[in-house]
């Protein structure tokens, strides 16, 4: 007894070992694998045709893989039938049944279910009221905003208490000022049931304010998993610096200078270089909001890389600077809080300007 109990680890909620599937010729995933945690948010984050629908059918049992291993809960899925996965989905559109009111379409799984009827019923209400929706039961779906469709498409999967709950571009439907009203209240809805949700999307910004985990995706592969802010902070190359966020990258040379290692475009200026920097041709990855200015003739340690202002794009919380320089345009955002509002270039369009960033605020990324 003692020895199965000292053997037995947590088990994931979905594993991928090894997935690979194709269609003819196309390769949709190329041998994947990902283990989602219980009680994870986790988005499949990619561009259109990277495989992120390909792999949430998979999971839901809708279409067969080619090779590898899928499990839910521990149990092996390859070949059980959607109804017998302990999984539920919710599709971008909504796919609610009409003639069916509110209450009857979140009853309609329960009654297949063969609960009891005062069941389906407590359970309908209890769903309703977390999506926000208690009182709509007798209304039509046609009688409801796109918003609320929605909602009560997730009422539904969610009233089967399912284990993982598969999203796919849930959101997209909606315009943009319902969208981010609806991603808080995904996370709240997700926080109070608890439930594993597996979320697709393509949309960077969606992917990181409402994820645990993101498994970034590009031709059929996963390019990089981890916390929105370890893709953010740490991407483990150009395609998810370049997907998730916006980036500079800055080609020069990392070069010993007095004594100190510089990251240097020859002839035209330098910054400190990146800690762990080794001499060589290299590329500096650095984010808009840790790009810095300074007049030309303030003095510093570092002389930075020169450049002229091209471009002031003003955006309500933040002001985007376009700095053109000989390493290209470089890209520089600050926020409109009084506490950091100490310069007046930003207002200057044209202005000689010295770019420059923190060594430990830029990263050199491999080519
Ligand atoms: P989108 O964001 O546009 O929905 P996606 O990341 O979800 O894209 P998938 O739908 O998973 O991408 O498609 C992955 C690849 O597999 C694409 O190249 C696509 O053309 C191909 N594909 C998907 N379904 C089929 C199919 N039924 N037959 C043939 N090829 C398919």
């Amino acid at each position: 007894m003692d020895s199965i109990l000292a053997e037995s680890t947590p088990t994931s909620a979905i594993e991928l070992r090894h997935v690979t599937k194709r269609y003819g010729d196309t390769v949709a995933l190329d041998d994947v694998s990902m283990t989602i945690e219980p009680g994870e948010f986790f988005c499949l984050l990619g561009p259109s045709g990277c495989g992120k629908t390909t792999t949430l059918n998979l999971i839901g049992g809708f279409i067969p893989m080619s090779s590898g291993e899928l499990r839910i809960e521990g149990r092996m899925v390859n070949d059980l039938p959607p109804h017998k996965r302990n999984v539920n989905t919710v599709f971008q559109n909504y796919a609610l049944f009409p003639h069916m009111t509110v209450a009857q379409n979140i009853a309609f799984g329960l009654r297949m279910e063969k609960l009891p009827a005062a069941e389906i019923t407590s359970r309908t209400g209890e769903y309703l009221e977390l999506v926000g929706l208690a009182g709509f039961d007798k209304r039509l779906p046609s009688e409801m905003s796109g918003g609320q469709q929605q909602r009560v498409a997730l009422a539904r999967a969610l009233a089967k208490r399912p284990a993982v709950l598969l999203l796919d571009e849930p959101l997209g439907a909606l315009d943009l000022k319902l969208r981010k009203h609806m991603q808080t209240e995904l996370s709240r809805i997700h926080r109070q049931v608890g439930t594993t949700f597996v979320f697709v999307t393509h949309d960077q910004e969606e992917a990181l304010s409402m994820a645990t985990r993101i498994a970034i995706m590009s031709g059929g592969n996963v390019m990089q998993t981890g916390t929105p802010r370890e893709v953010y902070d740490h991407p483990a190359g150009r395609f998810v610096a370049n997907f998730v966020g916006e980036t500079n990258f800055i080609a020069g040379t990392v070069t010993m200078e007095d004594g100190r290692r510089v990251f240097a475009i020859p002839g035209r200026g330098r910054v400190a270089a990146p800690t762990g920097s080794t001499d060589g041709p290299a590329t500096v990855m650095v984010r808009p909001e840790y790009v810095r200015l300074r007049p030309v003739d303030e003095p510093a340690a570092d002389p930075g890389i020169s450049g002229r202002i091209v471009n002031v794009a003003f955006l309500g919380d933040h002001t985007r600077l376009t700095v053109s320089t000989d390493a290209g345009d470089i890209v520089s955002v600050r926020p409109h809080a009084t506490n950091v509002r100490s310069t007046h270039l930003e207002e200057d369009l044209g202005q000689e300007v010295c770019v420059w960033w923190p060594a430990d605020d830029a990263a050199l990324i491999a080519d």
